[in-house]
């Protein structure tokens, strides 16, 4: 299978993460999904492999990897244990405002033990009537004392969907000041799981990634002082945005290593199953499938590698992190069927992996952006590009 080109450096890193997403998350990942259980101790075990704070500077306590080499490691979770994969990315999401926005007191409080893995992070910005417009939403931060000088803020309101909760230790959540002013209104703050008025509601029941939780959360008058504001008031939204990108690209490579698996499980099985007189793999209409399910994976890691190329090169990823997201998302989504097909009635079974890879790839159309939102970015790039507007 086409590959692309890896160095010593970044073939070990792939080969120490395959390895060990063998050995930790393979034997439990479809009874994990089953149950629908979360096990904390397999995130210590990323953390002790270095992974919960990897893609980060190693001047603020990171393990200073590249993009590129990041969408390895999640090329490899993705391919063995999605819901795991999902459950790091996330962390890593909520981690990157931090990184980015925070300041050395926040730095040392809230990032650095979710570096090294001891605090899980969950980010927190959709709402019952906030998704796709996410400037709408009404989670609502009233300022507390003066208002130029506030000694803090109260926090009135409901998140749904948020991944990792109520696991999560640390949560980035966004608030409007003002529910009627739109993004200028939105303000981010973190919260820390246990703090006074701040419980989780209902867990949502998934069709895939089941393994990963995802909650409500719910705040009922919790005060945050101002030093649990990042960023200035009003930045929240930039902030939201800010970090989305680098997301987008984790998942992409999460997306491509369940393809690959759903396509290397399919051939693996065309191989041995026989039917009129030889195994499935002697036929050409097998064949053809199996090389245009290639194909797509082969398009998927392209994509997905030259986002995470230009984001380390420091340029604007908007348009390339949503080309990548939503081809790997389609990617895996076609290629999880296809092995399904390919499977026959055994691919509808639950004794076989593969109907997994079918409900874990339908998420990721959804999350981290759904992809007609994708679509929209990328046309607005394109005609800006043009100069025929935005
Ligand atoms: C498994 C999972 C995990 C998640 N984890 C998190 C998390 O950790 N944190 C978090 O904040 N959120 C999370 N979410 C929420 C996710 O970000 C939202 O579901 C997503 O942004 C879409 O919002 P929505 O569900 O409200 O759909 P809506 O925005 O209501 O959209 C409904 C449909 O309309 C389409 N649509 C909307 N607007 C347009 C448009 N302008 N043009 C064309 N089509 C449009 C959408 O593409 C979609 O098909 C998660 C969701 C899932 C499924």
């Amino acid at each position: 299978m086409f590959e692309g080109a890896l160095s010593d450096e970044e073939r070990l890193l792939r080969d120490t993460v395959r390895e060990f997403a063998a050995r930790e998350l393979a034997p439990g990942a479809a009874e994990r999904d089953d149950q629908e259980r979360y096990d904390r101790r397999l995130f210590a075990a990323l953390a002790q492999l270095g992974l919960t704070g990897a893609p980060f500077a190693e001047s603020i306590g990171g393990g200073g990897l590249s993009y590129r080499a990041w969408t390895l490691v999640m090329e490899e979770l993705g391919a063995v244990d999605m819901a795991m994969a999902v459950s790091l990315s996330v962390h890593v999401l909520a981690q990157s405002p931090l990184a980015r926005w925070g300041t050395a007191e926040q730095h040392e409080r809230w990032l650095a033990p979710m570096l090294r893995g001891e605090r899980m992070g969950a980010f927190a910005l959709t709402e019952p009537e906030a998704g796709s417009d996410a400037a709408a939403i009404r989670l609502h931060a009233t300022r507390l004392g003066p208002a130029d000088t506030p000694r803090g803020y109260r926090l009135e309101g409901t998140k749904i969907w948020i991944s990792n909760a109520p696991e999560a230790d640390h949560y980035l959540v966004f608030a409007t000041l003002d529910p009627a002013a739109g993004p200028a209104a939105i303000s981010a703050f973190l919260v820390a799981k246990g703090t006074p008025g701040f419980v989780f509601g209902r867990k949502e029941r998934k069709l895939g990634i089941r393994a990963n939780p995802a909650s409500e959360l719910i705040f009922r008058g919790v005060e945050v002082p101002t030093a649990q504001r990042l960023g200035r008031e009003g930045e929240g939204y930039r902030i939201a945005l800010s970090s989305l990108g680098e997301g987008r690209i984790s998942i992409a490579a999460a997306c491509t290593g369940l393809a690959r698996a759903a396509l290397e499980a399919a051939a693996r099985y065309c191989a041995e199953r026989r039917a009129f007189g030889g195994p499935l793999t002697a036929q050409q209409g097998v064949r053809f499938m199996l090389a245009e399910m290639s194909q797509r994976v082969a398009a998927a890691r392209a994509l997905t590698r030259a986002a995470a190329e230009a984001k380390d090169r420091g340029e604007p990823i908007a348009e390339a992190s949503s080309l990548a997201k939503w081809t790997a998302s389609d990617a895996a989504m076609s290629v999880a069927s296809d092995a399904v097909q390919l499977f026959g009635a055994a691919g509808y079974s639950r004794e076989n992996p593969v109907e997994r890879y079918l409900r874990d790839a339908k998420g990721a159309q959804i999350y981290e952006g759904t992809n007609q939102v994708h679509r929209l970015i990328v046309a607005e790039q394109l005609l800006r590009g043009l100069g025929l507007g935005g």
